[in-house]
């Protein structure tokens, strides 16, 4: 673990005005950490604008201050265009791509800070502090709490902490380091109760969400000796559901928890065309490796990339291909 450049900390605590970003389709780490650190900053005395590309889906609108986000660009350029220092943040973003179809215009604010965890990240903004030994941004946006010396709001801490538990799949996964861990007691402590967080992020299903996941549980199949696994999500399935894209967050892991799986693909069609990829890998087989050579990232055990021009059969052909290449070639 790395410790918090120095110019970060100075940017942060001389800046008057923060734009925090995100990426898109933000998961519970993206918006755990942009709304905690929102109302950290905030109580440093900055005013800040919490921006997102789309409204909050219904999996995550139970976290404390996501009604005061705002998708309006034009909103976040009269904000930033005062006489007065402006910062802008990009939190758990590990590519500038993935900053959304307003990017070139958020990129502009200047200087632009990067906070990240993403292995593979991809350098960009004028400054960033960026440590792949961390479990979450929100882990990292504790400790830069405790660097600036700012007051940890109950709703801060309980936006930390789902974003902490979310990226380490309820402190499961191998990046939950012993600092995660004290970390999510430092955040118990100011008032969380984990019993709460973990009922509003798992036991907080729609009906439509539950019926999206029988179609797409159905389309299992598996290869290479039940070793690789492989479900897909088509937008008539999102139709015929009633349900949101968002709410095929989380599908994979149940392909993924097949005792002989090694790795598990879910091929998501979208509404507006485009095919998206997400993997999850058990074990040794580096996923991040496999989303690179498709243009993506992430990290070794989770990790995703797009196609805009292929059909779905088109990628599943493709995926199933660099799978089975990465499991029989002993991809560790
Ligand atoms: P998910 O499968 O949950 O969408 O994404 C898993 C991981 O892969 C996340 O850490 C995410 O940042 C990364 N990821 C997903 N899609 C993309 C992509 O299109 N490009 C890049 N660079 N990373 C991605
Ligand atoms: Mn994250």
């Amino acid at each position: 673990m790395n410790t918090i450049p120095e110019n970060v900390v100075e940017t942060l605590l001389a800046a008057d005005r923060v734009v925090l970003v995100t990426h898109v389709h933000p998961d519970g780490d993206a918006l755990g950490s942009l709304l905690g650190f929102a109302e950290i900053l905030e109580g440093l005395g900055k005013k800040v604008f919490r921006y997102l590309e789309e409204p909050v889906s219904n999996l995550l609108d139970f976290l404390p201050g996501c009604d005061r986000a705002e998708t309006d660009p034009a909103a976040v350029e009269s904000f930033a265009g005062v006489d007065e220092r402006v910062v802008a943040v990009s939190l758990d973003c590990g590519d500038s791509e993935r900053l959304g179809k307003n990017k070139d215009e958020l990129l502009k604010i200047s200087p632009f800070l990067v906070i990240d965890h993403h292995r593979g990240h991809r350098t960009f903004g004028d400054m960033s502090w960026v440590d792949c030994d961390r479990s979450s941004t929100g882990e990292m946006i504790y400790e830069l709490a405790l660097r600036l010396d700012a007051n940890i709001s109950p709703d801060s801490a309980f936006n930390l902490y789902v974003a902490i538990t979310t990226d380490t799949g309820s402190f499961r996964y191998e990046n939950t380091s012993p600092r995660t861990h004290r970390i999510a007691a430092e955040l118990q402590e100011k008032g969380v109760r984990p019993e709460v967080v973990a009922n509003l992020v798992y036991d907080n299903f729609t009906l439509q969400r539950l019926r999206l996941m029988e179609k797409v549980l159905s389309t299992l199949t598996l290869f290479e000796d039940d070793q690789l696994a492989l479900i897909r999500a088509t937008a008539q399935m999102l139709k015929e559901s009633g349900a949101e894209s968002a709410d095929l967050e989380g599908f994979i892991n149940y392909p993924r928890a097949l005792r002989t799986v090694k790795v598990a693909a879910l091929i998501k069609e979208g509404a507006a065309g485009g095919v998206s990829v997400s993997l999850r890998a058990k074990g040794e087989c580096d996923v991040a490796r496999v989303a690179a050579g498709f243009g993506g990232g992430g990290h070794r055990n989770a990790s995703g990339f797009r196609f805009s021009d292929k059909s779905v059969e088109e990628v599943e052909q493709l995926v199933i291909r660099a799978l089975k290449d990465a499991i029989g070639h002993g991809n560790d």
